[in-house]
């Protein structure tokens, strides 16, 4: 083989990795949302939670705003995975802690979505509030309440009142 044509391979070949890179990264992009499934606000790596509200399965910002929602529409809600809030990881959200009622805000409110949000405001209510975080482990979550206040709660807690109605 010629060294031309062997140059030539060669760069036919990195066009092809950089192809299937592109369609790659094309597919990524497309099949990770980037925003909540109920309120459009971006999701956080730390909050963002995978569930099932009347058999729909989306991604939502936090674990409270698919309970709003679920509330809202009076169909139950189930979570399939939630991320724990020290590490991100993914985690069992039967086995999770959920911390409820703590000064600490779920989501950043400022700057996203003012106009959606202004009727939100003016009612004083918020679909995200109070914010519930997940912790894989107790003590992270107590420390976590140290800061911040709030309690914790078992996973039936959290979606009791959504599931009871
Ligand atoms: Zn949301």
């Amino acid at each position: 083989m010629s060294a031309q044509k062997k140059t030539g391979l060669a760069v036919l070949g990195l066009v092809m990795l950089a192809m299937l890179g592109i369609g790659w990264y094309e597919f990524r992009e497309f099949r990770t949302p980037k925003e909540c499934g109920f309120c459009q606000r971006p999701l956080q790596a730390r909050l963002r939670v995978v569930v099932e509200i009347g058999g729909q399965r989306r991604e939502a910002c936090c674990p409270q705003c698919a309970v709003s929602e679920s509330r809202q529409e009076h169909k139950p809600v189930r979570l399939i995975s939630v991320r724990d809030y020290s590490t991100a990881k993914v985690i069992d959200p039967a086995q999770a802690y959920y911390v409820n009622h703590s000064r600490a805000l779920a989501c950043s409110h400022d700057a996203m979505h003012m106009d959606e949000m202004k009727h939100a405001y003016a009612l004083k209510f918020d679909r995200c509030s109070p914010g519930a975080f997940a912790f894989a482990k107790k003590e992270e979550a107590e420390a976590f309440i140290a800061q911040n206040g709030g309690q914790i709660l078992s996973m039936e807690q959290l979606l009791g009142g959504a599931n009871t109605q």
